[in-house]
């Protein structure tokens, strides 16, 4: 009873926008989906009919941007559902994609999917559920870390894999650490950090104006400012190779006072941003004050801009807020000779191959890089797989790019050549017909066939491609290739039959 009210029982409950089903099956979700994406499909019906000037670049777009958006919004939470209920999906989006292009209805999805840039949904489903991982990682919500740190120990065989569960299978495979950076909540609010806490007077001269000699001279001059106020001067800087990532805290006579190895996958910033929180962690446990030099403005800038959520970030500004009388970070040109800055460059270059201690971060931005990579990465492995012709045209199943001027009649057989699906060739499984021999030479008819080896066509082929071979046609897609396929068929009185 809510408020002397029975409260109703339902078999499904509609909670932002998805419909939860009472065995979590999401069927009713995903035909609720497909009745919307029937409606947006009338939309690019109409802008891909036969009357149609619309060239392929701006379908793909219409469609990514109707279709998609309805799609994704989500697809982590109902997209593993069963097969059954999720191909209520495919078959709208498939039929949207396919007219963008204009595919003849019976090419293969995939092929058509790789024509157009856009990817299956499943590879949707899968990039969207991994693209989770920062996110729980570095979760802030206790609850939700809990259930994300759990689900590495507690290890059952569910009939139905949680977007959790499945994250976390991800995380072991890429060997990603499940404990995220925690920021600690400060007392004091980030847009009280002071100016005084950043010196970046140096920045105002441009490196390649001015002399090395001034600029060297006018660090000197800075320093001995802050050394004469009592300030110790330290150096910071980070390093990244193809395999290892470092940095390195020195003092100004190169001795090293904190240096570590992150994961390869980390960017140079978290690298510089990991430094500098290593030398303030050492300037809060030391008695003195101490200026933190670095050459990376970018973190500085990063640190400066308080919107800045990043929690490796919150935790240098925390220290910056906590520490104001004692700590400062001072930004210093590179490479110009400076010899604390030459030390902490060699510090860091050589941590790679002692023995340093390891750190984890976790940082958002290169954890979904790393992911990023791996997924596409395993993609690519999966194409090259497909036996298919098209692949070999295609080899890394990227988006074909028409040139924007060219007309959709041009674009649609240049389209058709390459999948290997026209109307003159697979008519035959629309209608029912016997399939029918090559017009020319009457041998098996294909694309193929018409292009490369009809033996009938050797002169016209020869007088129209020239010295360009005709696999070249299909695979770069330039205007003036497009004008050649084009002109082939106009002379064979075949341009309407593709
Ligand atoms: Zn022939």
């Amino acid at each position: 009873m809510f408020k002397n009210k029975p409260i109703e029982i339902v078999n499904d409950l509609k909670i932002l926008g998805i419909i939860f089903d009472k065995r979590f099956t999401f069927r009713k979700q995903c035909i609720s989906i497909r009745k919307n994406l029937a409606a947006r499909l009338n939309i690019i019906k109409y802008l891909t009919s036969n009357k149609s000037f619309i060239n392929i670049h701006t379908l793909i777009n219409v469609t990514r941007a109707l279709i998609l958006s309805k799609i994704d919004y989500g697809l982590p939470i109902y997209g593993w559902c069963a097969n059954t209920n999720l191909n209520q999906i495919n078959a709208p989006y498939h039929q949207a994609v396919r007219r963008s292009i204009n595919a003849f209805p019976t090419s293969p999805v995939k092929c058509v999917l790789a024509e157009a840039g856009l990817p299956s949904i499943k590879d949707r489903l899968r990039d969207a559920t991994y693209k989770l991982i920062p996110k729980l990682v570095n979760s802030q919500n206790k609850i939700l870390n809990t259930e994300f740190i759990n689900a590495f120990t507690h290890k059952r065989n569910y009939k139905k894999k949680s977007t959790i569960r499945r994250c976390v299978s991800y995380c072991e495979m890429l060997q990603i650490s499940k404990h995220g950076t925690k920021a600690k909540t400060s007392q004091k609010s980030p847009w009280m950090l002071e100016s005084s806490s950043y010196d970046i007077t140096l920045h105002k001269n441009n490196k390649n104006d001015v002399n090395p000699v001034i600029h060297r001279k006018l660090f000197h001059d800075l320093s001995i400012s802050y050394k004469n106020q009592n300030w110790n001067m330290i150096f910071t800087d980070g390093s990244k190779t193809e395999f290892t990532t470092t940095f390195a805290v020195v003092h100004e006579d190169g001795s090293l006072i904190a240096g570590g190895i992150l994961e390869p996958y980390c960017s140079i910033f978290t690298a510089e941003a990991t430094a500098f929180k290593q030398a303030l962690d050492l300037a809060s446990h030391n008695k003195g004050k101490f200026a933190i030099c670095t050459d990376s403005m970018s973190v500085i800038e990063a640190v400066k801009n308080i919107y800045n959520n990043n929690p490796l970030l919150n935790n240098i500004r925390n220290f910056l807020l906590r520490y104001s009388k004692k700590t400062k970070l001072i930004w210093t040109p590179s490479h110009i000779g400076i010899s604390g800055n030459e030390f902490a460059d060699s510090a860091a270059r050589s941590a790679g191959k002692a023995a340093y201690l390891n750190f984890h971060t976790t940082e958002p931005k290169d954890l979904s890089n790393y992911i990023a990579h791996s997924l596409a990465e395993k993609k690519e492995i999966e194409w090259q797989q497909d036996p298919h012709r098209y692949v070999t045209l295609n080899p890394k199943g990227t988006r074909a790019t028409y040139p924007r001027t060219t007309p959709r009649q041009q674009s649609t057989i240049m389209v058709r050549l390459r999948i290997g699906h026209s109307k003159l060739t697979h008519e035959h499984l629309l209608t029912g017909t016997p399939k029918k021999p090559c017009p020319f030479c009457k041998g098996l008819l294909s694309t193929d066939h018409l292009i490369h080896d009809c033996k009938k066509l050797k002169s016209t082929r020869e007088r129209i491609f020239g010295q360009v071979a005709p696999s070249d046609l299909l695979t770069n897609i330039t205007k003036t290739n497009i004008d050649i396929i084009n002109q082939f068929f106009k002379e064979l009185d075949l341009s309407k039959k593709i």
